[in-house]
C-alpha cells in the first residue's frame, strides 16, 4: 500500500509525541501473503515490540514477525505520559500475594530496574528517547490528598505488603525544593524509580531496533483471528509455532474479547515550549515526573523543548464506542487539565495549548496485569497495566520471550504470570459503573478542593476502583 501524506498527518495528530517526532510515520509494507515463522506477535506497541526485541537478543535468527493493524506506536504506546515509573501494576492480594509474600518485593524490584533496563536498552540501540532518571513527585495540594498520601507511607511493615515502600514523603517545603510555588501544598512523595521518556521516541526507535535484530514488522495488517498456531488477516495467514497478542485495549474488538478489560480513555494536553523565564520561576527540577492525588489526578513531564504534557483520566465511556477516535478528545476533560495548570503551575497559566489528544488503556477488573503463556498450545498474551504500562510492557515482553523460550528466570515467577482477571461485568453494568466512577470522583475532587474535607462518597465505589483510591 502506497503511504500517503494524509495517513501520515493521521498520525503525527495522534500525539505530541508523534507530531513532533522526526522520523518518517510511513508505514512498513503489509502482509503479502502466507507466511511461516517460529512467533507471531500482534500488535505493535511497547508489549509486543519488547517481546519481540528480547526474543531476537536471546535467540538470534529466530523467525519472529510482528504484525500491526496501523503503524508502530499508533496506541497508547506512542501517545502516553512518558512515565516509565516502577512500582506494583495491581494489588498483591488479586495476585495471591498474602502479606509478607517475598514475590511482592521481587516484583516491585522488577519494576525498578524495568525503568533501568529501558535506559539501557535506549542507550545501547541508541534511541534518543529523552531519557532521563529524575524521580517523580506526587504533590498534596489539599489536606484529604494529603491524608491519603500519609496513609499510604504511615505503616512501613503493610506499605511493603502493598508494594509501596519505595518512595518517602517530603514536606510542603522540601516538595517545593523540587517544584517551586504550588499553591497550598500540604507536601509530597518523592520516588527515584521513575524516568521521563518521549513514548513516541521509544516505540518507534525499538521498532527499528527490532528489525536491526532480524525481526519483520508488517504495518497496515489487521489481524481478524488469532488462534493456536496461526493468525489470520484480510491479505494472508502467519503459521507460526507460537502467537503472542500484544493488543491491550484493543484486545476488547476481537471475538469473544469485550469484557475482558474496561477500556479507559485518558487524555492529555501539552501546552507550547514555555520562555526559560518561566521554567525559573517554576522551579522545576529538569525530567522530574509531577502528579497529584485527586481522585482524578493527573500527571505531568516537562518535555525536552520546554514543554509541559499533562494527561488525566474522566472521559466518559461510550457504550456503543468504547473505542472510537471520537473519544481521543474531550472539551471537559481539556478544560480540566487547562484549569490544572493555572491553579498547580501558576507561572505558566495563561501558556498557549498547542496539543490535545488522547488513548485507551486497558484496565482489568481487579486493576491488575498479566502475562500469560500455554506452552501446549503455544498462545501468549500480556497486558491490563491500567496506568503503568510504559516499565510494565518491558518487563511483560521479557517475560513472555523467557517463556517462549523455556528459559527458566527469575521474570516467569513473579506474581503476575499466569493471573488471570475476572471479567468486567456485561453491558450495560460495565458502562454505568465506568460513569459512576467518573461522576464520583470528580464530584469528590471537587468537594475536597471547596471544604478541605474528605469525601466519603468514594468509600460507596471501593469494588470498583483501583487500589490507590
Ligand atoms: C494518554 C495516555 C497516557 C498514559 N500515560 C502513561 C504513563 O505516563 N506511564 C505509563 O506507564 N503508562 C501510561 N499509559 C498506559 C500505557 O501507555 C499503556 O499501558 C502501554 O503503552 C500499552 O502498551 P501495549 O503495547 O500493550 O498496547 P498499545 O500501545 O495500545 O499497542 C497495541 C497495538 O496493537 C495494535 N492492534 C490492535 N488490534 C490489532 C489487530 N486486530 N491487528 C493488528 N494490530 C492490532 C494497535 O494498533 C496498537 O498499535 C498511558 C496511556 C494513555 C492512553
Amino acid at each position: 500500500m502506497i503511504a500517503t501524506g494524509s495517513s501520515q498527518a493521521r498520525h503525527r495528530s495522534s500525539s505530541l509525541w508523534l507530531d513532533r517526532f522526526d522520523g518518517s510515520l510511513a508505514p512498513r509494507p503489509p502482509l503479502a501473503g502466507d507466511l511461516q515463522c517460529d512467533v507471531a506477535i500482534v500488535g505493535a506497541g511497547f508489549t509486543g515490540l519488547w517481546t519481540a526485541y528480547h526474543l531476537a537478543t536471546l535467540q538470534p535468527g529466530l523467525r519472529i514477525v510482528v504484525l500491526e493493524r496501523e503503524i508502530a506506536g499508533h496506541g497508547a504506546s506512542g501517545r502516553n505520559g512518558g512515565w516509565a515509573i516502577g512500582g506494583l501494576s495491581g494489588t498483591p492480594a488479586a495476585y495471591g500475594c498474602a502479606p509478607g509474600d517475598e514475590r511482592v518485593a521481587r516484583a516491585v524490584r522488577a519494576t525498578h530496574q524495568a525503568v533501568d533496563e529501558i535506559g539501557a536498552v535506549a542507550a545501547r540501540e541508541g534511541i534518543d528517547c529523552d531519557f532521563v532518571k529524575a524521580g517523580a513527585l506526587t504533590l498534596a495540594t489539599s489536606a484529604p490528598q494529603w491524608r491519603r498520601l500519609q496513609a499510604r507511607d504511615g505503616d512501613a511493615t503493610a506499605a511493603a505488603d502493598r508494594g509501596d515502600s519505595d518512595g518517602h514523603l517530603l514536606s510542603a517545603t522540601e516538595a517545593g525544593e523540587l517544584v517551586a510555588g504550588v499553591p497550598g501544598l500540604h507536601g509530597g512523595r518523592f520516588t527515584p524509580h521513575a524516568a521521563r521518556i518521549d513514548p513516541a521516541r521509544l516505540v518507534r526507535g525499538l521498532a527499528e531496533a527490532c528489525e536491526r535484530h532480524g525481526v519483520t514488522i508488517h504495518e497496515q495488517t489487521a489481524v481478524t483471528t488469532i488462534e493456536p498456531g496461526r493468525v489470520s488477516t484480510a491479505t494472508g495467514v502467519v503459521a507460526a509455532d507460537a502467537v503472542i497478542r500484544a493488543t491491550e485495549s484493543y484486545t476488547t474488538q476481537l471475538h469473544g474479547e469485550r469484557l475482558r478489560y474496561l477500556p479507559l480513555y485518558s487524555l492529555m494536553i501539552a501546552t507550547a515550549p514555555l520562555e526559560a523565564s518561566v521554567w525559573a520561576q517554576l522551579g522545576w527540577r529538569d525530567g522530574l515526573l509531577v502528579d497529584d492525588r485527586h481522585h482524578l489526578f493527573f500527571y505531568a513531564q516537562r518535555t525536552s523543548d520546554g514543554r509541559i504534557a499533562i494527561g488525566g483520566r474522566g472521559a466518559p465511556y461510550r457504550l456503543a464506542h468504547p473505542i472510537d477516535p471520537a473519544n481521543e478528545r474531550n472539551e471537559g476533560v481539556r478544560a480540566r487539565l487547562v484549569a490544572t495548570i493555572a491553579r498547580t503551575f501558576p507561572a505558566a497559566a495563561g501558556a498557549e495549548i498547542t496539543h490535545h489528544w488522547g488513548g485507551p488503556l486497558a484496565a482489568p477488573r481487579d486493576w491488575s496485569m498479566s502475562v500469560n503463556y500455554d506452552r501446549a498450545s503455544g498462545m501468549g498474551s500480556a497486558g491490563g497495566y491500567t496506568g503503568h504500562g510504559v516499565a510494565a510492557a518491558q518487563i511483560a515482553g521479557a517475560t513472555l520471550a523467557d517463556l517462549v523460550l523455556g528459559r527458566d528466570s527469575d521474570l516467569v515467577t513473579l506474581p503476575w504470570v499466569g493471573h488471570r482477571s475476572r471479567r468486567w461485568e456485561p453491558e450495560p453494568l460495565r458502562f454505568l459503573a465506568s460513569r459512576a466512577i467518573v461522576g464520583t470522583l470528580g464530584a469528590a475532587d471537587r468537594h475536597e478542593d471547596a471544604t478541605g474535607r474528605a469525601d466519603l462518597r468514594v468509600r460507596l465505589l471501593r469494588a470498583f476502583l483501583p487500589p490507590a483510591h
